[in-house]
């Protein structure tokens, strides 16, 4: 991350801070400590936080041990006050130390520790905790373009490993085989790490979250592939093909199949800043509801993505929240029947000033892959 664009973040969220109403915000380690700072913190029993008031500067407070990884990272050069506790202090009594005098009100990461968030409670017992989420998702789900660039480059990477899918997916081989060698891939492409590979054969294609297992692949078999990574800059990748392996799948999966493909286009069409997310899945249910598959797609149409692989905006019936350009979610329908077999076709898009633009790009024609590779 560059240091300006950091600094520009924490002046932005210590703004959104104060027109909340709230004293400050503390983060915990996670992604919204490394969009705010750049620093990939251990999450540990120990307390790290970031400690950003509505007005006066920020500090890091670091357990001792870990203020050398704290200053490697983009802190070093964020010109931040880093505050190192030792082992037999009181973090919380620290951290409540450097809150404002009238600190009434304080924001704690969503994703904060239980045990960290009562000890903080404690430590500042007039104080209100709220959700900081409800001011950093307000910034976390407008990317500016060099989080749209460091998407887009996630989205080929990814891409990259879908058209090598010839090579490792065909009959006799087990998911959790091709898993292996699509985990090997993913890093190949680019990616420091990689975050799930669900390779979904036949059967296991009726459930959408199925990961790995040792089911051998037989011919005529759909497969769902839904694969995703973080790349060394944070962002992360995420997209599905449903693929055939070896020989003509069933009928019925050719018939929804199509449906699928015809949904999933309809919603790229459709989705541009103006539209309501919740709009955006209703385009694509009513088309595969009035195939009659309406209860078949059993999830919601999708998800923001960033520096997690879900965040804000969701794609889904009740999010009234109206797109924006540099938003960045995934348009991925899907179809499962159970017991049978199931698809899902997944792209990761962002809204330009004229639609959407589709971060993955790899061909969503049914393909069936040869028996030879
Ligand atoms: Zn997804
Ligand atoms: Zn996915």
């Amino acid at each position: 991350m560059v240091t300006t664009d950091a600094r520009d973040r924490l002046d932005r969220a210590q703004r959104a801070t104060r027109d909340a109403g709230i004293d400050a915000l503390i983060v915990t380690p996670g992604a919204d400590l490394r969009y705010l700072t750049g620093y990939e913190a251990l999450p540990l029993e120990r307390l790290t936080c970031l400690m950003l008031p509505a007005d006066g500067d920020p500090v890091l407070v670091v357990p001792a041990l870990e203020k050398p990884a704290a200053l490697a990272s983009p802190v070093g050069a964020l010109d931040l006050d880093v505050l190192a506790w030792g082992e037999t202090d009181d973090p919380y009594a620290l951290t409540a130390s450097l809150l404002p005098a009238s600190t009434t009100t304080v924001a704690v990461d969503n994703h904060m520790w239980a045990e960290k968030v009562l000890a903080l409670a404690a430590a500042v017992p007039k104080a209100r905790q709220v959700l900081a989420g409800t001011v950093l998702r307000e910034l976390r789900m407008r990317k500016t373009s060099a989080e749209v660039s460091a998407l887009r480059a996630a989205g080929v990477a990814i891409d990259a490993v879908h058209d090598r899918m010839g090579e490792w997916l065909r009959p006799g081989r087990s998911e959790r085989e091709v898993g292996r060698d699509i985990a090997d891939a993913i890093i190949d492409a680019g990616h420091a790490r990689v975050d799930f590979v669900i390779v979904a054969s036949g059967p296991n294609g009726s459930s959408p979250h199925h990961d790995l297992s040792d089911r051998v692949v037989e011919a005529g078999d759909p497969v769902v592939v839904d694969i995703g990574g973080t790349m060394p800059d944070g962002y992360c990748s995420d997209s599905t093909r449903t693929y055939v392996a070896g020989d003509t799948p069933p009928k019925a999966f050719r018939d929804y199949y199509s449906v699928l493909l015809e949904a999933q286009q309809a919603q790229c069409a459709y989705a541009r800043s103006g539209v309501s997310a919740e709009s955006v899945d209703r385009v694509g249910r009513d088309i595969i509801t009035a195939a009659g598959y309406g209860e078949e797609f059993l999830h919601r149409t999708g998800h923001g993505i960033g520096l997690e692989t879900h965040e804000e905006p969701y794609i889904v019936a009740g999010n009234e929240l109206e797109l924006e350009v540099g938003m960045v979610f995934s348009i991925e329908p899907g179809i499962y029947l159970e017991g049978r077999h199931g698809a899902r076709i997944e792209d990761i898009v962002v809204c330009t000033t004229d639609g959407i633009e589709r971060l993955n790009r790899t061909s969503r024609q049914l393909a069936v892959l040869d028996a030879g590779g």
